[in-house]
């Protein structure tokens, strides 16, 4: 079995991406071709945003939108313990530093309360300025945005949604990626929405951080006079033939592959849901189920629900084991383990299914049963 059967994906798909391969070796135009033009409108308006900027993956995309802010030196950003060392990444390789915050056990997302909490310490210590608080859509639910941008707006902090994970999602109808002031998602080939290598996109509502964006991902190009660079920048830039894999694939995410897998999850739900805690989807909210997350009771029990699903050939992720104030880069910071205790209960307890749109009842069927059997 496959965590994620990519293998699968292609086979249904195989028609239109190679001949969207095929097109562009014809073309030979490689870098920003016209499929990655076409990939960012049709982005754009399926997350309803105004521009689509498409980059080198999603880790860049992160650190271009802070760029695109002057964030650096002195200032605070604020960022869930409880995510992908990307998330924290950004902020630290621009000289600034990630302030963590810990999550709702429900949820997997940044809490709202918490980050108030870690502003006002940031605001009493006096030695940071709180700029910008990264929110992430963990595991493909989007974060509690109506309470968290609330927090945000008070104390006047950019908003950069980290949505690598939870393309697709939504709240009430707005989809993630809409959501923060800008937005990133990833085109890893294991997310929602994947590639077949690196890939990434930005997305936002304003005309300046667009057209900022649009430079900064070929070094801070001006846009009059292509040998005469403006601002600091990078080179970030998504390959033509990734765009043409990635079109064929955003029409079958939209038109089937995400109610597919939210019917996937909904299996598991049912048959899992007396004998471990099964994931925690928000009223009004759809995730897109980048993972399929169970807690068990502690890390006794999760070591035997794992040793027994692998002994079936069943791939299972812990996601994550540790917390961003637990990775030894950030040692340094010295943050309070205690400031961390729903993170830190998690990462003994989690436990990622596998979990993808092509996904038979007979696997469900056969990771539950192996799962039940242990309790
Ligand atoms: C995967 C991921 C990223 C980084 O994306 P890459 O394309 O691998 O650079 C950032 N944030 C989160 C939450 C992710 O899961």
């Amino acid at each position: 079995m496959q965590f994620r059967d990519l293998h699968k994906q292609y086979e249904v798909l195989k028609k239109e991406i190679d001949a969207g391969i095929e097109s562009v070796l014809a073309s030979s135009h490689f870098i920003i071709g016209e499929q990655v033009k076409e990939l960012e409108t049709q982005l754009a308006e399926y997350v309803g945003v105004k521009h689509c900027i498409t980059c080198g993956n999603g880790s860049d995309a992160l650190q271009l939108a802070l760029m695109a802010w002057g964030i650096g030196k002195g200032d605070a950003v604020f960022v869930p313990d409880f995510t992908y060392i990307a998330s924290a990444g950004c902020a630290a390789i621009l000289g600034a530093t990630p302030v963590f915050v810990d999550v709702s056990k429900k949820t997997f997302n940044m809490c709202a309360k918490a980050l108030e909490a870690q502003i006002q310490k940031v605001l009493d210590e006096g030695k940071l300025t709180p700029k910008a608080v990264v929110i992430v859509d963990l595991f493909g639910q989007p974060a509690d945005f109506p309470k968290l941008l609330e927090v945000a707006k008070k104390y006047n902090l950019k908003v950069l949604e980290d949505g690598a994970q939870g393309f697709g999602g939504s709240i009430n109808g707005k989809r993630a990626c809409s959501f923060g002031d800008i937005a990133t998602t990833s085109f890893f080939p294991a997310k929602p929405l994947g590639c077949y290598g690196d890939g990434g996109a930005i997305f936002t509502d304003s005309d300046d951080v667009d057209a900022l964006l649009r430079s900064m991902r070929v070094h801070g190009r001006s846009p009059e006079d292509k040998y005469d660079n403006s601002i600091v920048g990078m080179n970030s830039r998504l390959d033509t033939l990734q765009a043409a894999i990635l079109l064929p694939k955003l029409k079958a995410f939209i038109e089937h592959e995400l109610d597919e897998v939210n019917a996937v999850a909904d299996k598991y739900t049912a048959k899992l849901a007396d004998y471990v805690i099964t994931p925690h989807i928000k009223e009004g909210y759809i995730s897109s189920w980048a993972q399929y997350t169970i807690q068990l009771k502690d890390r006794e029990q999760r070591t035997k629900v794992q040793a027994a699903l692998k002994e079936q050939g069943i791939p299972s992720m812990i996601y994550y084991p540790r917390g961003m104030h637990r990775q030894t880069v950030f040692a340094h910071f010295a943050y309070p383990d205690a400031d961390f205790e729903r993170t830190n209960a998690l990462c003994d307890t989690v436990l990622s299914l596998p979990v993808h749109p092509y996904m038979t009842d007979e696997d469900i069927a056969l990771v539950c049963g192996n799962i039940i059997k242990e309790m």
